[in-house]
């Protein structure tokens, strides 16, 4: 769950596992494999060079970040070079797949220049200007998020946007709620101008429809993903959203209180859930579920300090692949900051590390070894991590636990403001030049019974909203594949909650080894061996009214 916001004796066993199944699989033509090698490369020095963007060390291998640069530009140039002198035609659908997808992130994700991800891409103040393009706009809007949401203010002082909603969950006192609610006006402000056809967000909306003309919105590919209609999509989040309304109570709150509200379980379990707790819980949890963290070798970057990413991610230092006939291990590092405890940050933490184990399970040839799109290796993150709101998993590790109905409403009323942002994009996708004030109105009071406001912009508090519109759909969609995931785990090899030894070896087998090498429509197929349905979800979310 993202409320705001990525060996050696195991692999072993699940290594052999997966060579038997390619026995008989062709080798990769002489040219590809030569690019294989050198993009290989080129991923590793990207890796190295991003993570001393982070700050987690300064030099790697004896060499500083400049020369990780030059590193960087020679192994880009000699790949382009390359791919741009093998053609599709003649190879083994493997290759041409591999080929195509060595195009695909050279294109997108290997900049000729390389950019530090982490830093801001434009002034918020810029938003207010006529005639930018898509990008310089939602930069622009982005910036917002990093110069007014990280700097709330609010009782004197300045609040992060990501610590004020964890506020907003456990704040006794109502008054104080409100007020810390209006703390992200200026925010709202930024983003949606005066709430007219001149704001910054009703003029980026129509720069990304027509961007999106002839391939489709993130919304479509989404769809695509799973293999069904954008129709169909819009049809379930509605479904999903009708069924928390039936089985949520129907008491109207106001928006500061809709967090308060959900936050129960939080409270309740605060006392037990120390930020100090978090790195042996996570530990303990991952090696009952067959995966040794310490062993697998996960670097941790978990330290609250100045300059650091605004929120939790995951990410490679090197990708793991075969040097001189031996599988050297992928290295993946996670990078969050823990300033405080509580259920939902440790739930964060639980979620990152599934994106670790996630990277570290892939093993397949260098074009492949990447996670693929962002809903299913979402969607896969929360398998682990929806357990820490099961009451079994809370009293197992954390000693104590909250009631089931209230834990799961913790749980899904995060995932149900998810699943509004996305049916939210969706609409707003489709008439961009609606008011999106009106259109979350209607979404969150109809389904999450939250007081009118259309005088607030208060849908702006996520920042992928204005970053990469139509985003939100991986995260509410995710949730159907998540559940999905977990009921088909549950129903192959019984109950995880609490740990069960198989679990790391079999997923890996089953669903993370293959990478890229897989469209995850097919991968999904293969797994379920049925198509994607909402209805595990559905099932979920039931579970929030109290047993009668
Ligand atoms: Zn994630």
């Amino acid at each position: 769950m993202n409320v705001l916001h990525r060996t050696t004796c195991l692999l072993a066993v699940f290594l052999a596992l997966s060579l038997l199944g390619r026995a008989a699989e062709i080798p990769p033509s002489a040219a590809v494999a030569e690019a294989e090698t050198l993009y290989a490369d080129l991923a590793d020095s990207y890796g190295v060079i991003s993570t001393i963007d982070s700050g987690l060390f300064a030099t790697y291998q004896g060499k500083d970040r400049a020369a990780w640069e030059s590193v960087y530009g020679e192994k880009r140039k000699q790949v382009a070079e390359k791919l741009s002198k093998i053609s599709a035609s003649g190879l083994s659908p493997l290759d041409a797949r591999a080929l195509d997808v060595m195009n695909r992130h050279l294109r997108d994700g290997f900049p000729e220049q390389f950019t530090d991800e982490n830093a801001p891409p434009g002034h918020c103040q810029d938003a207010t200007h006529q005639g930018l393009s898509m990008a310089s706009l939602a930069g622009a809007l982005y910036a917002c998020f990093t110069e007014l949401g990280n700097n709330l203010e609010f009782e004197g002082k300045r609040v992060t946007r990501v610590s004020a909603l964890g506020m907003l969950e456990e704040m006794r006192e109502e008054e104080r709620r409100k007020k810390l609610f209006y703390a992200f006006e200026p925010l709202w402000n930024a983003v949606d101008g005066k709430h007219d056809a001149a704001s910054p967000y009703r003029r980026l909306l129509p720069l990304v429809v027509s961007a999106a003309d002839g391939h489709g919105t993130k919304i479509d590919s989404a769809a695509r993903t799973i293999g069904v209609s954008s129709q169909e999509v819009e049809h379930w989040l509605v479904q999903i959203l009708d069924t928390w309304r039936q089985v949520d109570g129907g008491e109207m709150v106001e928006p500061w209180n809709y967090f308060y509200r959900g936050g129960e379980a939080t409270r309740l379990l605060s006392a037990v859930t120390p930020k100090d707790s978090f790195p042996s819980v996570n530990q303990r949890y991952y090696r009952d579920l067959g995966a040794d963290l310490e062993q697998l070798g996960v670097l941790y970057d978990l330290d609250a300090r100045p300059g650091k990413a605004p929120l939790a991610y995951t990410d490679y230092l090197t990708r793991g692949r075969f040097v001189e006939g031996k599988w050297r291990p992928t290295v993946v590092r996670i990078s969050g900051s823990y300033a405080t405890g509580g259920l939902g940050l440790l739930n964060e933490l639980v979620h990152e590390n599934g994106h670790a184990v996630h990277m570290m399970a892939i093993h397949v040839r260098p074009a492949f070894m990447d996670l693929g799109d962002a809903l299913f290796d979402e969607a896969f993150a929360d398998v682990p991590s929806w357990n820490t709101y099961e009451p079994a998993w809370q009293r197992k590790y954390l000693g104590r636990a909250a009631p089931e109905a209230v834990s799961l409403r913790d749980l899904f009323s995060s995932v149900m403001l998810d699943v509004a942002w996305a049916l939210f994009e969706c609409r707003m996708l489709h008439s961009p030049s609606a008011d999106p004030n009106l259109v979350w109105t209607e979404i969150t009071s109809r389904y999450l019974h939250i007081v009118r406001h259309p005088e607030l912009s208060w849908w702006a508090i996520r920042v992928q909203l204005v970053q990469m519109p139509g985003y939100m759909v991986n995260y509410g969609l995710g949730s159907v594949l998540t559940a999905d995931m977990r009921q088909h785990t549950r129903e192959a090899l019984g109950p995880f909650e609490t740990g069960n030894p198989q679990w790391y070896s079999w997923t890996s087998e089953h669903l993370l080894r293959f990478g890229e090498e897989l469209d995850t429509s097919a991968l999904l197929k293969q797994f379920l061996g049925r198509p994607v349905s909402p209805q595990a979800l559905l099932d979920q979310i039931r579970r929030i009214a109290p047993q009668q």
